[in-house]
């Protein structure tokens, strides 16, 4: 069996590279082509000697994904395909902002929490991604811009449920971080959880990034109607492990609040959220619920949407309106189905 290589961490490889009778630096120097040098092939380590690429290449692979396609969005966005070696498909989408490109992640092909408004959550849960596969898609995609440093953030928004994935995502997240791996900013990462809560107590100790918490609703009735997970971690555990979770200076929790027309949308459901939220150190995002012809549901009227923000804001809460990118290539929030041109349900 070839190691993979992008899944190991700076000790991990040290040990591997020693035990081909290496010295470490060489260790260094293979992470640096891998996670600055963005290679996709040992040919490419150009400071190694041909014979030691050679070798490495019979012990080892770098690269574990294929990409498939891309399709780019009237507003910018783009989103790519991936294959997984045994098959799967993923997706991955670039979204430029001001200023900055964030990339939004896959952790899982599927996801297993069957939320009633996502299109991964319809697909069912295929496989957990190996940490290689969460990085190798920050690679591919930087790989491809003309100015990948613009690449400054990074969101585990894409397909998947990353605490559902705990070990991988907590080992790319390392390597995203540390500074002989990829040196994004802690503070520009960002894990978003249907709220997993034993899971965030973990991660809280584990890594520092920013939570985001797919809240969608503010009683059990309707949280569970809509996410599964609720009714196994209701809404009291998941406000106690939020309120349990470190955070740095200043830092504060994102709520993420699909909007969906009749079901959590009235002014009685923006004043219970406030009111559950009371006191934490939080900030609301609310995301008109993006359409499919899969999904029986609808987003509110951007009436509806503001009023709802303006509840929010008289309890003097952060709260915004989220506009949806890459709509018209089924890029956006929980549109992502692995099936290109969003061919479920049709
Ligand atoms: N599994 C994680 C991260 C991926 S989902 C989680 O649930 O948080 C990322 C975000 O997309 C979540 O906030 C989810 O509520 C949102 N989402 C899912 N389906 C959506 C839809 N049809 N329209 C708008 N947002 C959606
Ligand atoms: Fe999974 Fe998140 Fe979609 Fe729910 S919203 S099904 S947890 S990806």
């Amino acid at each position: 069996m070839r190691v993979d290589l992008k899944g190991l961490n700076q000790e991990e490889t040290e040990v591997w590279v020693r035990d081909l009778g290496l010295e470490a630096y060489r260790a260094r120097q293979i992470r640096q082509w891998l996670f600055k040098g963005l290679v996709h092939a040992f040919e490419e380590m150009s400071n190694l000697p041909k014979d030691l690429r050679t070798r490495l290449k019979e012990k080892a692979y770098v690269n574990p994904l294929e990409h498939v396609k891309t399709e780019e969005s009237g507003d910018g966005t783009k989103k790519f395909l991936f294959r997984l070696l045994d098959g799967p498909f993923i997706e991955t989408v670039l979204i430029p902002e001001m200023g900055h490109f964030t990339l939004c992640i896959s952790s899982q092909a599927g996801c297993a929490m069957g939320c009633l408004f996502c299109l991964t959550g319809r697909q069912r849960l295929k496989r957990n991604l190996l940490p290689s596969e969460i990085i190798e898609q920050v690679i591919q995609v930087r790989r491809s811009m003309p100015d990948p440093d613009r690449m400054t953030n990074i969101v585990f928004m894409g397909m998947g449920e990353p605490l559902a994935n705990y070990d991988a995502t907590i080992r790319a997240v390392d390597n995203l971080t540390s500074e002989d791996g990829m040196n994004f900013s802690h503070r520009k990462v960002t894990l978003s959880t249907c709220g997993l809560a034993p899971e965030m107590a973990r991660l809280g100790k584990d890594v520092t990034v920013n939570l985001a918490v797919s809240l969608n609703a503010a009683d059990d009735e309707t949280r569970s109607f809509l996410m599964p997970i609720n009714r196994k971690y209701p809404l009291k555990l998941l406000l106690e492990a939020c309120r349990a979770f470190p955070l740095p200076n200043r830092r504060m929790i994102t709520f993420e609040y699909v909007m969906i027309e009749g079901v959590n949308d009235r002014d009685e459901d923006a004043l219970k959220l406030a009111g559950l939220l009371s006191g934490l150190r939080a900030k609301i995002n609310l995301i008109p619920l993006n359409p499919h012809p899969a999904l029986d549901m609808s987003p509110p009227s951007r009436e509806r949407v503001l009023r709802f923000q303006e509840i929010l804001i008289s309890h003097h809460f952060t709260a915004i309106i989220r506009k949806s990118k890459g709509l018209d290539i089924s890029a956006a929030c929980g549109q992502l189905s692995g099936l290109f041109g969003g061919a479920l349900g049709k």
